[in-house]
């Protein structure tokens, strides 16, 4: 393979090994790219000054040490330079879940991940890289990882998933969210063969609330009702603004009776909380419709809200304040 003109001149004006090597320790000092360098016995040899200002810890420090990981960690971790290293490789995935092998070469390493930086006091998402330099026998010499700060996009990130899965309002799982869940947790317990229950929950008379306590004050109080709501849930089941003032709890793995015996323990809590009403009904209360689906008799998810819809009729029908489940007496 021939070199490009400018890197033989550079060959030639640089022809001692020395002052190649100090050409190279430069270059690397000044690269505006976070960057170390491990040798073989995972010691640092290089820390230049982008990654001094990455993590706010001197080169001085970490030169000859195997202290890299304090600039990174309160606790010990291997970087994926160290995994590349000591040929624990395997290990990456349970460490670093976001990473993946270079595609173009095989051998390097990159993963993103969150990090203490104990030493700038701020964690920061980053993303590295680490590839392996060989000698001339094809052993493994030094690993050189560069870092990338994506602590900004990673907020952005976070913020544009939270503007499209979260209701606004209340903080709880919009409807999007709530219809894709849906649809998962349905498929799911149709391929287990487990049941999957939904309730529909929706606030009495909140027409009359609103004319009597003004939209605002509808506001604050679907948001009271939305963190009591959230109050009763396990941590596999979701909470969602199904709409206005409709909200929707999916219930993985329950059955009937015990998504029969959740309602009722929101229907408690929200009576309990003793919002006044303002107009007609004393206090704040809501209906409940529950309904579960079961592998056998449901074809689609659009079925279960249906059913618990009508359940929720039901109880409407029959004075509110109270839950009723599929084909049955209100309870
Ligand atoms: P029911 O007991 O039969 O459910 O009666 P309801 O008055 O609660 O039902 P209806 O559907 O007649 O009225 C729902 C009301 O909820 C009307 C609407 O203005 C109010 N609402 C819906 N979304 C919001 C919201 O985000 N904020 C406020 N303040 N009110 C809302
Ligand atoms: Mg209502
Ligand atoms: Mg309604």
């Amino acid at each position: 393979m021939t070199s490009s003109p400018q890197a033989q001149r550079l060959h030639s004006s640089y022809h001692a090994p020395d002052q190649e090597r100090a050409f190279a320790n430069k270059l690397m000092e000044m690269l505006a790219v976070p960057t170390f360098v491990l040798d073989a016995d995972c010691r640092v040899i290089i820390w230049n000054r982008a990654c001094e200002k990455l993590t706010g810890v001197p080169a001085r420090e970490m030169l000859g040490t195997h202290d890299h990981w304090r600039s990174f960690y309160d606790s010990p971790q291997p970087t994926l330079a160290d995994l590349l290293i000591q040929n624990r490789t395997d290990e990456i995935v349970h460490l670093y879940p976001h990473s993946s092998r270079d595609p173009l070469t095989g051998s390097a390493l990159c993963a993103e991940s969150w990090c203490d930086m104990p030493r700038c006091g701020k964690r920061r998402y980053l993303a590295a890289d680490a590839s392996p330099i060989f000698n001339d026998d094809g052993e493994l010499a030094a690993v050189v990882q560069t870092l990338r700060d994506m602590t900004e996009e990673k907020a952005a990130q976070n913020a544009l998933e939270q503007l499209a899965t979260r209701d606004g309002l209340t903080g709880l799982a919009n409807r999007r969210c709530f219809d894709d869940t849906l649809r998962a947790e349905w498929a799911r317990a149709m391929r287990q063969h487990q049941p999957l229950s939904l309730l529909m929950v929706d606030v009495d008379n909140f027409k009359a609330f609103n004319d009597a306590n003004g939209h605002l004050g509808g506001d604050e109080c679907l948001k009271r009702i939305a963190g009591a709501v959230a109050h009763e849930m396990r941590a596999n089941d979701l909470v969602a603004r199904y709409g206005g003032e409709e909200f929707a709890v999916i219930l993985p793995n329950q059955a009937l009776k015990g998504a029969a015996i959740v309602a009722e323990r929101i229907r408690c809590r929200i009576e309990q909380l003793q919002v006044p009403h303002g107009s007609g009904s004393k206090h704040v209360t809501v209906s409940i419709g529950a309904a579960t689906a079961f592998a056998a008799t449901d074809t689609d998810p659009s079925q279960l809200v249906a059913t618990a819809d009508a359940a929720l009729y039901r109880a409407k029908h029959m004075g509110r304040n109270r839950i009723s489940l599929p084909a049955t007496e209100a309870v």
